[in-house]
């Protein structure tokens, strides 16, 4: 991998993967439209282009030379994929078919690894949740994300266009930003720790989620896009631990050295009550398993604010 084009590059996950991938002198195109993504978070010695996965131009300049697509650009807010149905499935899905069209016309081998989401399981509550669980997401931007997953099939199967595609299970770390009403619970926790503020917890707290450090998640794709795998794989990434929201906030609270102030209000409705994933085939698959803990995870995220 001499080059690679992330798109998304701008945002929280593309852009720890844009420095990892920079750190071992490969050389990196961003797309990126700066929707939800900063321009300073990509760095000087990236090629950026402001532009939309949408438009085939903008993709067929940033994949030139690349020998892999990081395709991680989506409207990744559950929230506001319900408000814009239409507009966020263009992009969480056309997106996607932007890129099989871009690999295929480039006429090389580009290997193509995107993100989807433990989001395709929805109401599956078959912990933990291994690859071959149903599917059955309870949002549009699940069903998008499965769309995705269902669209790559069919390009392996029509124009022999490698991928994988990744579940990627909570995932946290410096550079989630807390401010967007959509970011994750972590950052959400540790803007309001820091701030002295109590931190709200939607229903009784007993809710679970599997936390994954931001670092476990670039690890995977890089191992993706150096695998010589052919065909069209689906691997979850996470750490096989459910954490409750209630001893998240005390977990945290410790980390952040501030007193655990809870504000309980009422429980979403939709949201999935428990999530833990099964990293058996990832570690077969690509040799490595998540295994920053959450303590240290938090203790890295903590450091760097
Ligand atoms: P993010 O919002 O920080 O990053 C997404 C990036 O995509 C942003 O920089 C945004 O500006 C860009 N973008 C959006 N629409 C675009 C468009 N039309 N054209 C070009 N760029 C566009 O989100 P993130 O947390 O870094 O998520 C990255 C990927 O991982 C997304 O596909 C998301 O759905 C997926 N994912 C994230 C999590 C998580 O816990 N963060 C969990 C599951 C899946």
């Amino acid at each position: 991998m001499k080059r690679a084009m992330v798109t998304g590059g701008a945002g929280f996950i593309g852009g720890h993967l844009v420095r990892r991938l920079l750190s071992e002198g490969v050389e990196v195109t961003v797309l990126d439209d700066l929707s939800s993504g900063k321009r300073e978070t990509v760095p000087p010695e990236a090629r950026f282009i402001q532009g939309d996965v949408l438009d085939p131009a903008a993709v067929a300049e940033a994949m030139e030379d690349a020998q892999a697509c990081f395709h991680l650009a989506a409207v990744a807010s559950v929230v506001r994929c319900n408000e814009a149905l239409i507009a966020s499935h263009m992009v969480n899905v056309t997106g996607m078919l932007r890129m099989v069209e871009a690999i295929t016309a480039a006429g090389r081998p580009i290997r193509l690894v995107y993100a989807s989401s433990a989001a395709v399981y929805g109401a599956s509550q078959d912990l933990p949740l291994a690859e071959t669980a149903a599917t059955t997401p309870l949002s549009p931007y699940g069903a998008d994300k499965l769309g995705c997953e269902l669209h790559a099939r069919a390009a392996w199967e029509v124009c022999r266009v490698t991928s994988t595609g990744f579940r990627f299970f909570n995932v946290y770390g410096p550079g989630q930003d807390p401010t967007s009403p959509y970011s994750g619970v972590i950052s959400k926790f540790a803007d309001r720790l820091l701030a002295n503020q109590p931190v709200t917890i939607f229903g009784d707290g007993l809710q679970s989620r599997d936390f994954v450090y931001v670092a476990d998640v670039v690890e995977g794709l890089v191992r993706a896009a150096r695998s010589d795998e052919t065909g069209a794989r689906v691997l979850n990434i996470c750490t096989g631990s459910e954490v409750t929201i209630l001893e998240l906030a005390r977990v945290m609270a410790e980390a952040f050295n501030r007193p655990p102030v809870i504000n309980h209000v009422d429980g979403l409705s939709g949201e999935v009550r428990h999530s833990r994933g099964d990293a058996t085939r990832l570690e077969a698959a690509l040799g490595y398993r998540p295994r920053t803990t959450l303590a240290e995870g938090l203790g890295k995220l903590r450091a760097a604010l």
